[in-house]
């Protein structure tokens, strides 16, 4: 009988420990359902637990340092570098004619 007992503990002890899981993930969602749409909305990346929730522009990837000025935003003679426009990265995701704003518009170069 004894035996028995502890047989049944075990499962409702697992059983219990599921349900304060699943009511901690759920209280999570609720907390984080405005700012999880909103990221959502963005195209953002989100990682989850049960605690906390984590965000990322994917479009961080198409960053890359300048190889013009070495990803220090400045040419040898202190002038801010043309192709990063002084930021010492470039976005692989911009086409190179977006890039040099600079340029006068309807001349050729
Ligand atoms: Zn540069």
């Amino acid at each position: 009988m004894n035996s028995n007992n502890k047989n049944m503990r075990a499962p409702s002890l697992t059983g219990l420990r599921m349900r304060i899981v699943a009511l901690l993930w759920r209280v999570g969602e609720e907390a984080f359902a405005e700012i999880d749409a909103f990221a959502w909305v963005q195209r953002w990346e989100i990682r989850r637990t049960w605690h906390a929730h984590t965000y990322r522009d994917p479009r961080f990837d198409a960053l890359a340092p300048c190889r013009v000025c070495s990803a220090k935003g400045r040419c040898p003679t202190g002038l801010p570098c043309r192709r990063c426009r002084g930021t010492g990265r470039v976005n692989l995701l911009e086409t190179p004619s977006s890039r040099k704003p600079e340029r006068p518009s309807g001349g050729r170069a």
